[in-house]
């Protein structure tokens, strides 16, 4: 459906700002907490009951998926229309419902790349947030050079039969499903891929969570041993798996720089601003008291400023027809200096603060801090490293030729 004139967009607006109002609770228009954040799927746990009523809200008017296709339990809202959506949720500071890999890079590449047998099956219990995805593309020795994965996927006639090893599944041993990447033919390296989704409890498949320095353990190597696979869980043509994967790494790259990695902003975590003038001190004009600290500090909000723009205006450019496409990449390595870059100026301002780790002597927003401030060295990694980010930016989109 197109909603293209003012009048149109403006009655949508005044029907949604209603329908916001009647039904996001209270407590889901306030700051979330990183414990309060939902991923769904089949053991999903609301530490809020709100947090489950207005997923199931959100899920049925399809708005979790504002632009996704009505038939498949989507919005079936215009661009604008989701823009006015986005508009009003910010309006009244509501929660995102859902936090899911599904939404942010498999349903799309799904949209694209499904058959409607697939799109019928996967796609509506994406949107209400009923099954939870995971990731399986890197491997012990396929990261970068992803290509090079040598899961592998025999046709046993009448279903698949996948052997070997994924790493740094991101919540592998929370997801209910995994998209995955395998190797259907041995002979060739881009053209032998294929693009499989099973079930993380099939038989063989086991997920055994890594411990990170930050004290967390999100992630996951996993292991596929002889996992039987339905053929009709084949997402486009066998050994055409490449171009899939490489359409959902743009839109794995757009979704983490549109949230800039900026987390829920609920975790109690004050800016480098405010950490500044607490721990450094004020001038008499109520400044930073380091001048130094204080220059690069406003260099950094410059550049959050910049970037925000930036990618307001590549929305606006996908908004005119222009499909996500490289650019992913710009954004992406901007948006992992930009966090890094907080992080660091996280740690200085807090002083010895940013020592804290646990206990009663370091407050929630300090001990935070320094555990995000560890987390934040993967992000030059996760979703693509900036180097092959770089090398992206310098071959697809200044055009320059390979090293020679
Ligand atoms: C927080 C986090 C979450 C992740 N989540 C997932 C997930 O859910 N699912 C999943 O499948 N994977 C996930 N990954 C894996 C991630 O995609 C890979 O780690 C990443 O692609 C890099 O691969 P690698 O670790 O094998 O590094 P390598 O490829 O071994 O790279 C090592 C270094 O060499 C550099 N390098 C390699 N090749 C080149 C080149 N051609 N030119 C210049 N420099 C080069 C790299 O940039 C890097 O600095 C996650 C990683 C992190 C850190």
């Amino acid at each position: 459906m197109a909603y293209d004139n003012a009048e149109q967009l403006e009655e949508f607006r005044l029907a949604a700002r209603k329908w916001l109002e009647e039904n996001c609770p209270p407590s889901m228009r306030t700051p979330m907490l990183d414990d309060e954040i939902v991923w769904g799927g089949r053991n999903a746990t609301f530490k809020n009951p709100d947090s489950k009523v207005w997923l199931d809200r959100m899920g049925e008017k399809g708005w979790t998926a504002p632009e996704w296709p009505k038939e498949y339990g989507g919005g079936g809202l215009s661009r604008g229309e989701a823009r006015v959506l986005e508009q009003e949720m910010r309006r009244i500071k509501a929660r995102p419902p859902l936090f899911s890999f599904g939404l942010w890079m498999f349903g799309p590449a799904l949209l694209e790349f499904g058959n409607y047998e697939q799109k019928l099956r996967f796609i509506p219990d994406i949107v209400k947030g009923k099954i939870r995805w995971c990731q399986g593309y890197s491997e012990p020795g396929a990261g970068s050079d992803l290509a090079d994965l040598q899961t592998r996927c025999e046709d046993k006639g009448d279903h698949y039969l996948i052997n070997g090893q994924k790493v740094w599944t991101s919540y592998a041993d929370k997801a209910d499903w995994i998209f995955c990447l395998v190797r259907t033919d041995t002979s060739v390296k881009h053209e032998g891929i294929s693009f499989i989704l099973f079930d993380m409890k099939s038989p063989g498949v086991e997920a055994r969570p890594i411990q990170l320095i930050s004290g967390e353990s999100p992630f996951c190597e996993t292991f596929f041993t002889d996992v039987k696979v339905p053929k009709d869980q084949l997402v486009g043509r066998l050994n055409g798996g490449w171009d899939i994967a490489k359409r959902l790494l743009q839109f794995e790259r757009s979704s983490i720089s549109a949230g800039g990695f900026g987390g829920t902003g609920g975790s109690g975590i004050l800016g480098p601003e405010d950490y500044a003038k607490q721990h450094v001190g004020t001038d008499e004009a109520g400044r930073i008291a380091d001048g130094d600290m204080r220059g690069r500090i406003t260099d950094h909000k410059m550049y959050v400023k910049a970037f925000s723009l930036t990618v307001q205006r590549q929305a606006e450019q996908a908004k005119a027809g222009q499909a996500v496409g490289h650019t992913a990449s710009i954004l992406k390595y901007a948006a992992a200096k930009m966090n890094q870059d907080r992080h660091e100026l996280l740690i200085e301002s807090l002083g010895t603060e940013g020592l804290g780790w646990e206990g009663e002597g370091f407050d929630r927003g300090a001990k935070k801090a320094t555990r995000q401030w560890l987390r934040s060295k993967g992000n030059s990694i996760e979703g693509g490293t900036s180097e092959i980010n770089l090398n992206v930016v310098a071959k697809r989109v200044l055009g320059l030729k390979e090293h020679q």
